[in-house]
């Protein structure tokens, strides 16, 4: 009996050994993609980039939702439940996310902060905000950071680095299908750029304060925000001023977003006579935005035809 349990102990030891001397991955099962969970659609259409057929990625929001205010539903935690990797932006974002993943109990998860490094635009310095409103020192910066493709790229990274760390493996295939990415963005970027060249007037009322890098990267000029915070009735003095100086400066474009109520944005258009334009910060929110570049082409196109219009 005992020499049996010897066998059989020092049997099962050779198995580890050969596995270990074969890498890794030969414990997971043969080539099953990386589950990975990502909080908005953004982060998705990285993974999926980066990822290829080596991950199977499940994104928490559709793109029609508010990142500030989703309410994850029972599928969420099952899908972080399962999961190896989630994909967040951080900063205060997705503030309902940490709690999903303490209730999903997951220990093999790995949270990745995707904005790790990139260079913030405090949210004080927004023009139009209101004066007096204490600032909130855990969110010293706008959160927003994708809508900037040179934010991006620094995402992306995260991401590239966070697979080759759970599957060395296919270390190569990341880095790879990265460097065809960084290239894609930066096309995108600079042929949008050559496009905006002859634009002249610039300035635009935003819905909520998610647009401050996508101006400076782009050169619009955010003359004010409807709402200050997100998630937060604007009071009506803020609205009086608004309407005040949306008048004294001649702004013309109204930025609306289709993940909020439309009201505020349609009654300041009435009381100006400024146009609306509905753009996304999240892929999926509007028909033909389904990936990255495609958002971004499609926010920086509308924009750009609404302010020459207007
Ligand atoms: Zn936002």
């Amino acid at each position: 009996m005992r020499s049996w349990c010897l066998r059989r102990a020092s049997g099962v030891l050779l198995t580890v050994a050969v596995m270990v001397l074969m890498g890794a991955p030969a414990l997971q099962a043969a080539e099953a993609p990386i589950a990975v969970v990502v909080t908005i659609p953004v982060l998705r259409d990285f993974a999926q980039r980066v990822g290829g057929a080596h991950v199977q990625v499940v994104s928490l929001l559709s793109g029609l939702e508010s990142e500030h205010t989703y309410s994850p539903k029972p599928s969420d935690m099952m899908a972080v439940r399962k999961a190896q990797l989630l994909f967040e932006v951080g900063l205060g974002l997705e503030i309902w996310a940490a709690s999903l993943v303490k209730a999903a109990g997951n220990s093999k998860l790995r949270v990745v902060t995707t904005s790790r490094g990139i260079a913030l635009i405090r949210d004080h310095e927004a023009p139009g905000a209101e004066a007096g409103v204490p600032h909130d020192d855990q969110h010293a910066g706008n959160p927003h950071v994708w809508l900037d493709p040179e934010n991006a790229k620094m995402m992306v990274r995260h991401i590239t680095e966070a697979l080759v760390g759970v599957d060395p493996l296919h270390a190569a295939d990341y880095r790879m299908n990265q460097a065809a990415y960084l290239r894609e963005l930066d096309e995108v970027q600079t042929d949008l750029q050559r496009e905006l060249k002859p634009l002249k007037d610039r300035r635009i009322i935003v819905h909520h304060p998610a647009w401050p890098y996508f101006a400076r990267r782009f050169g619009f000029t955010i003359a004010g925000e409807i709402l200050t915070q997100a998630g937060a009735e604007p009071s009506a003095r803020h609205l009086k001023r608004l309407i005040e100086s949306m008048r004294k400066h001649q702004v013309r474009v109204i930025v609306s977003e289709p993940q909020l109520n439309p009201k505020i944005p349609e009654a300041l258009a009435r009381e100006t006579g400024a146009q609306i334009v509905v753009l996304t910060p999240l892929p999926g929110g509007m028909p033909g935005t389904d990936t990255y570049l495609d958002l971004l082409r499609y926010n920086v196109r509308r924009l750009a035809r609404s302010l020459e219009a207007g």
